[in-house]
């Protein structure tokens, strides 16, 4: 269908945009830049970014959950990135540490370290895995799964110990019940063939531009956001904050405009387009509409996830940007310590973000903080980090969208949400949440500018051209 041309009472199109996380403001941007002048970002929180934005605690900037950003962002991306930011974002070494079978082994990982580091009986599996052959045939028989699909692709050792314990707590479901998409699209070492590939990268003479290292902004992943946001405003585009977008006016299968809540008050914000970041579950329902018949399929599950800081009284907790831990007794995933990467300097102090997965209102998102701080500070000696330096502060954090949950049969309620979307003219979804992809912030950055490429001079949308924008989005294979 190609969309008709559309235009405001004065003859132009004005768009809003639905959320201020990276794609939001990215559009935004690209949208201002174009010449458009009747641009208007909606974000519901106080501060811009998203999950990807960062706030301070006792003088340490800190993001939610370990971010960086990969050198696999777009080049236009880049380089609007490194105009933007300049000298604040610094070029930093990949230097982290996972939990495998007890002992420490570095990630990214590296030749000599996996050799010396790795309990003999784990590397004995690994290669009779690969002997074994069954990697390549997929004699699995029964039904794909995420299971199946890396158990095919990297053999019964690795998953056993590593990928599978750490896919049940990241998405709380067994490996088995879900879908294949999630291997497909989540796990960038998907077979031992990609895995030796990336090993061997870590050596200088095989290694890749960018191996091993990663960009980050000196005062925290938001400050990417920020500089977004910064430059909308500067180019012609309004942001405005603490705005809870609360319906979408559809009439005739038209979008026409939304409202939002500002300061206890709903406003009105007539628009042609509406290009939208927020929930694509969230979206739906708050589609008001003459002549489109409400959609009716099961909901798209989310997995959440409480970050809890903890402010230690110390310089520093260890050298390490990350620790991943992927053992079952462990409950947290993911521990970080942004300062040793974002190079603050506040001494005395030091500040840890732990990752912990969890159901929306279940047992680990109701926990108080003095609960959390000791499921942290027990997960750590565990682990043998304790014991712990004195917490001078602790303080929680809770992301209800953390991760789109790929349950086997999922696409079949995105598609039907997403056709459903489609028919309404004027209206497109993209980003993480609006196009339910587990993906870096150099992707959603990307589709905003793809979906920006793909306007007509009069503000409507190419769909062939966002057709195949969107094949290629498919192929995003999320790094960590
Ligand atoms: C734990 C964790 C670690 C991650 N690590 C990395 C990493 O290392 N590198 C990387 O590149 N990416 C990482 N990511 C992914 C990154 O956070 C996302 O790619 C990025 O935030 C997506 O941006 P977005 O704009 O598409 O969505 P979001 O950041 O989710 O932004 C959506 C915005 O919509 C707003 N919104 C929602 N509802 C409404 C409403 N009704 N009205 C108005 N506004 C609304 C929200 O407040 C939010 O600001 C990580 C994510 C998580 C959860």
């Amino acid at each position: 269908m190609s969309e008709q041309s559309m235009s405001g009472s004065n003859g132009r199109p004005s768009f809003v945009v639905l959320g201020g996380g990276p794609a939001g403001l990215g559009a935004a941007y690209k949208l201002a830049q174009r010449g458009w002048r009747d641009v208007t970002v909606l974000e519901r929180g106080s501060r811009v970014g998203g999950n990807a934005g960062s706030f301070v605690i006792d003088g340490v900037p800190v993001d939610f959950g370990s971010h960086r950003l990969h050198p696999a962002c777009p080049p236009p991306v880049m380089a609007d990135i490194r105009t933007l930011l300049g000298e604040d974002l610094l070029d930093r070494p990949r230097h982290g540490r996972i939990r495998l079978r007890g002992r420490w082994v570095h990630f990214p990982l590296k030749p000599f370290d996996l050799f010396t580091r790795l309990p003999p009986a784990f590397m004995a599996g690994v290669v009779a895995d690969a002997a074994r052959k069954r990697l390549a045939t997929g004699r699995n028989g029964g039904e794909e799964s995420f299971a199946s699909i890396l158990e095919q692709g990297l053999g019964r050792t690795i998953c056993r110990d590593f990928y599978f314990p750490y896919a049940q707590k990241i998405w709380g479901l067994p490996p088995t019940a879900l879908d294949p998409e999630q291997a497909k699209r989540r796990v960038s070492n998907g077979s031992l063939g990609k895995m030796v590939r990336r090993v061997l990268g870590a050596i200088p003479g095989f290694r890749k531009p960018g191996a091993g290292r990663f960009f980050y902004p000196k005062q925290g992943f938001g400050q990417i956001s920020d500089a977004f946001h910064r430059a909308a405003v500067a180019s012609g585009a309004t942001v405005i904050l603490d705005a809870r977008v609360t319906a979408v006016h559809v009439s005739n299968r038209r979008v026409s405009g939304v409202d939002a809540v500002i300061a206890g008050e709903t406003r009105s914000f007539p628009a042609t387009h509406v290009l939208s970041t927020i929930p694509l579950t969230v979206l739906t329902t708050l589609v008001r509409s003459e002549g489109q018949p409400p959609v009716t399929t099961a909901p798209l599950q989310q997995r959440s996830m409480v970050l809890v800081y903890l402010t230690l009284d110390t310089d520093r907790f260890t050298e390490f940007d990350a620790h991943y831990f992927p053992e079952a007794v462990i409950r947290i995933t993911r521990l970080s310590e942004p300062k040793n990467y974002s190079q603050t300097t506040r001494p005395g102090r030091t500040v840890l973000c732990a990752e912990l997965p969890c159901a929306l209102g279940g047992t680990e998102w109701t926990m108080s903080d003095a609960e959390l701080s000791a499921l942290v500070c027990q997960d750590l000696e565990r682990a043998g980090l304790g014991p712990v330096p004195t917490v001078l502060a602790v303080q929680a954090q809770r992301l209800p969208h953390a991760y789109p949950l790929y349950t086997k049969g999922y696409r079949q309620a995105f598609d039907a949400l997403d056709t459903w979307v489609g028919g309404i003219e004027g209206l497109v979804t993209f980003g993480r949440q609006g196009l339910f992809a587990h993906d870096n912030t150099h992707h959603t950055l990307g589709m905003a500018y793809a979906l920006v490429h793909c306007l007509r001079e009069d503000g409507s949308l190419d769909r062939g051209c966002w057709t195949e924008a969107r094949k290629g989005f498919e192929t995003h294979v999320v790094e960590d």
